[in-house]
């Protein structure tokens, strides 16, 4: 067994669509970012790649490169999936949680689960999804970013049990 965490940070401005677990969530501000600027895919793409021994979302998407601008970011965990299936690891569970001051994300909950479920291509039961506002303070407080943590187990694929 192997585990590992992600965290991301981006910056919200005004007028700028906001994704979150490759949902589009409606919202006054957006993050920016060099891709769509997912940031709980972006924590998810870096959990996969620790638990992995692979390195870092940096190192294998670089926001230097234009094939990455405006790129949604579920490709990032598919692929990164991929790398694992060939390895045979399999996710047994994901949890997450995203930092936001606003908008309120549990009406969203079991739609980001779902699509998470989906790219990493196992049950939706294996996913855990969690929102914290910033409680008024700090840049999350202040909606002036948002944030994700995420912490994903990996086994080998013939021991990974039904959920
Ligand atoms: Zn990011």
């Amino acid at each position: 067994m192997r585990v590992g965490i992600g965290h991301d940070t981006h910056r919200l401005e005004p007028d700028r669509p906001l994704w979150i677990g490759g949902i589009e969530i409606p919202a006054d501000c957006g993050a920016v970012g060099h891709s769509d600027a997912d940031v709980l895919l972006h924590a998810v793409t870096d959990a996969l790649l620790g638990a992995g021994g692979l390195g870092d979302i940096g190192r294998w998407f670089p926001d230097s490169d234009p094939r990455f601008a405006g790129a949604d970011s579920s490709r990032f965990v598919v692929t990164v999936r991929e790398e694992l299936d060939q390895r045979g690891w399999k996710v047994v569970n994901l949890d997450v949680i995203v930092f936001a001051e606003a908008p309120r994300l549990a009406p969203f909950e079991r739609t980001i689960r779902e699509r998470l479920a989906e790219l990493l291509q196992t049950e939706i039961a294996r996913i855990n999804f969690k929102a914290k506002t910033g409680e008024g303070v700090g840049p999350i407080g202040r909606g002036e970013a948002i944030s994700a943590t995420a912490a994903v187990l990996i086994d080998t694929d013939s021991r990974v049990e039904a959920p």
